[in-house]
């Protein structure tokens, strides 16, 4: 997650908390026109504050280079939200490589630790691919999709194994049933099938030889 991101899922949360207080606020009887005149000047010094010190002007490698004192590098990797422990020479390189990373902007965003880990913990984990995953992937050939092609499939075009539940991905290595059951109906697709089922056989014995020990 980018320190810009982090920044938008915790200003996100301010505002957020922004408003439920404002609402409790009125609820017990505040004036209303003072509880939101408040919050506004509380968010507009958030984001003031925010813009100001976390959107910082990218330093270039030349003038990285006039920075020799110690203090100064280490006050440096403080703005840029670095790890500022070690000598002189490491922090001169996550200088650098800050820079080289952000040498296409002017200015860049920086989060401390706080924000990034609130940040990364509310973030969407990725979904899994899922088996809906395979059936939008086109077949070859222009050819749609159908149930009843998938139904007739007994065994896998790939490794040859039963598939005794219906399901779009052969349970044993994976393949895209339906894909490469059209694909085997050309020419150059049975090849390709044909080939892929020799190593995807080869990688099985593999896999089932390493999990079941020496024989
Ligand atoms: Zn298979």
């Amino acid at each position: 997650m980018s320190p810009k991101q982090a920044w938008v899922v915790f200003s996100f949360l301010v505002v957020l908390t922004d408003f439920v207080a404002m609402i409790a606020l009125v609820a017990f009887g505040y004036p209303e026109a003072v509880v939101i005149a408040s919050g506004m000047i509380i968010l507009l010094f958030y984001f003031y504050v925010l813009y100001k010190r976390y959107n910082v002007e990218v330093i270039s490698e030349s003038d990285l280079a006039l920075f020799t004192d110690l203090d100064d590098l280490r006050i440096l990797c403080t703005i840029y939200g670095l790890d500022k422990a070690g000598k002189e020479s490491d922090l001169n390189e996550r200088l650098l490589a800050f820079s080289r990373a952000h040498s296409s902007r002017a200015f860049t965003w920086v989060a401390p630790r706080l924000v990034r880990s609130v940040g990364e913990a509310l973030e969407v984990p990725q979904v899994p691919r899922s088996t809906n995953a395979v059936e939008t992937r086109p077949l070859t050939g222009g050819q749609k999709r159908s149930d009843s092609r998938l139904m007739a499939i007994g065994l896998c075009p790939v490794c040859d194994a039963k598939l005794p539940r219906k399901g779009t991905v052969c349970m044993e290595c994976g393949a895209d049933l339906e894909f490469y059951s059209v694909l085997q109906e050309s020419k150059v697709g049975k090849r390709l099938v044909s080939e892929k089922s020799r190593v995807v056989r080869r990688k099985l014995r593999k896999d089932v030889s390493a999990s079941g020990g020496k024989r």
